[in-house]
């Protein structure tokens, strides 16, 4: 594949520097390409771009964005399968998870803020003689900072609204999968996007993000990312007064309350498990069961989670592909080591030499989902978010026994809880601390509602009017009537 640019002022251009990284599959250990390793240079040049171009931008009208919008995502429609296959390739997600979920949640997100954006109303407060207008403009330049988990996906969840609402971008995607944003920067130049708009800066975290966020004429910035990342940027933008959205980690609960229908659900516990190889920061990687279930559920869980086909990515009957890297997979086979030092037990999967993976290549970061028991909930295994296929199960005896559970970690992401009575169900949720609660369901997502954590877990929300609203300034003008 030829070498991935950066992609600033409306030309791919290498780092300044010349200097490159090396992209990796991780199901395979080979080399995909190389991506610019880019430094302060080459974010200062982006930035200056994006800020070039702010004005005209700004000046275009909301009805000429969103219809950029709607052309961005036919464009990225018409590349679904290409999108989803390098997907997979960078990732080592499995083809049909990165075609179901990243291809086209990435058209969605293009699609979904072009349409909401006929919904945003002009808003009038009239009071003590006065009225009110609140007028919105763009916030200026933007810096986009994002995971390799979901890399469109969670880029163009940004972009979208970021460009919607008429700011400059500047996006840092991960250093590890670099090829769909290569991808979208090749769509917005084929569709003739104004030069500096868009601009993108591959390279590390702290020699790309870490500038950007300092960057004085970078107005505000999204991340989506690691909690101790998000320390970092949040202690670099806070004295600069940026407006921060953060989406940071999550150890996310899923409750499995006595009376819930266990054969009807155990495929959906097991897809709230290990969706990605567990690497969603929604996934449930803490089950908690009635203790009353705990042996039936058990099975049904241990068999449903074996019955996942863990294989090469490109194969259409696989469920589960590789981790991200064969760093990742060592962090998360320590987490299963420490899991035993803490008294667990492995019910199934475990480390790489105990656990084969039949017809991967040697080289592949691949890993069986793995189920521990036996952890008290503030084991470091049980509490730490791990981001791999490994959950852990403990029980309870009463509702606020599982709600205390629940709640007992620093972070507050998500969760879900299963039952038969939506009403028990609703009232637990509600005592739950975290941004969303689904109740016998999981990933089921209406863009429109706000989406992000509590705690630990991040600062703001993003979707619907939450995105908009982030990537606007708001300004009220007051005028006294006569
Ligand atoms: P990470 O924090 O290591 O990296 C995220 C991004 O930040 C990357 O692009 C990275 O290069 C960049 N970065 C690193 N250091 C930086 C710095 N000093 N300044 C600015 N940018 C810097 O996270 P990751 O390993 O890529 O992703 C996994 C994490 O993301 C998990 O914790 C997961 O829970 C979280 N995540 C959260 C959400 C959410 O919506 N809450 C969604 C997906 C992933």
């Amino acid at each position: 594949m030829e070498p991935v640019l950066n992609y600033i002022n409306g030309s791919f251009v290498p780092a300044r520097s010349g200097r490159t990284l090396d992209n990796i599959n991780p199901a395979t250990g080979e080399h995909i390409t190389s991506i610019p390793r880019s430094d302060i240079h080459d974010v200062n040049d982006a930035v200056a771009a994006a800020n070039a171009a702010r004005a005209k931008w700004a000046s275009t009208s909301i009805e000429e964005r969103a219809t950029w919008l709607q052309q961005i995502a036919k464009a990225l429609e018409s590349k679904a399968e290409t999108v989803a296959s390098l997907e997979s390739m960078d990732t080592g997600k499995p083809i049909g998870l990165a075609r179901r979920v990243d291809a086209a949640r990435s058209v969605s997100n293009f699609r979904f803020f072009s349409d909401h954006s006929t919904e945003l109303e002009d808003q009038t407060f009239v009071s003590n003689n006065a009225v009110n207008h609140v007028q919105r403009s763009p916030v200026g330049c933007v810096g986009l900072i994002t995971p390799w988990n979901l890399p469109l996906y969670l880029l163009s969840w940004k972009v979208a609204p970021a460009l919607l609402m008429g700011n400059t971008i500047v996006a840092k995607p991960s250093e590890l999968t670099p090829l769909t944003a290569n991808l979208l920067a090749e769509v917005f130049d084929e569709l003739g996007l104004p030069p500096g708009v868009f601009n993108l800066v591959h390279g590390l975290g702290p020699e790309v993000g870490q500038p950007m966020v300092e960057h004085s004429e970078v107005q505000a910035v999204s991340f989506t990312g690691g909690t101790a990342t998000g320390k970092v940027v949040a202690a670099t933008a806070a004295p600069m007064f940026k407006k921060l959205s953060l989406e940071l980690g999550g150890k996310n609960a899923t409750i499995v309350l006595e009376d819930a229908p266990l054969h009807s659900i155990v495929d959906d516990l097991v897809r709230a498990s290990f969706t990605n190889a567990g690497q969603v920061c929604l996934c449930g990687s803490r089950i908690l069961v009635h203790e009353s279930i705990k042996t039936e559920f058990t099975e049904a869980f241990v068999r449903g989670v074996e019955a996942l086909n863990v294989g090469p990515p490109h194969l259409e009957e696989t469920d589960m592909g590789s981790l991200i890297s064969l760093d990742h997979l060592s962090k998360v086979e320590s987490y299963i080591r420490l899991g035993v030092e803490e008294g667990g037990t492995v019910l199934t999967g475990g480390l790489r030499s105990n656990a084969p993976v039949d017809g991967t290549p040697a080289n592949g970061a691949f890993l069986r989902p793995t189920v521990i028991d036996g952890l008290s909930t503030n084991a470091r295994c049980a509490t730490e978010e791990i981001f791999g296929p490994v959950v852990t199960l403990h029980t309870f005896s009463s509702d606020d026994e599982a709600i205390a559970m629940a709640n007992s970690t620093e972070y507050g992401l998500a969760g879900s809880i299963w039952t038969a009575d939506v009403e028990r169900g609703k009232r637990m949720a509600e005592q739950v601390e975290s941004g969303i609660v689904w109740i016998n369901t999981w990933l089921n997502r209406d863009l429109r509602t706000p989406f992000g954590g509590m705690k630990q877990s991040g600062v703001g929300r993003e979707g619907g009017d939450w995105s908009l609203n982030f990537f606007s300034e708001l300004t009220n003008i007051c005028v006294q009537q006569p």
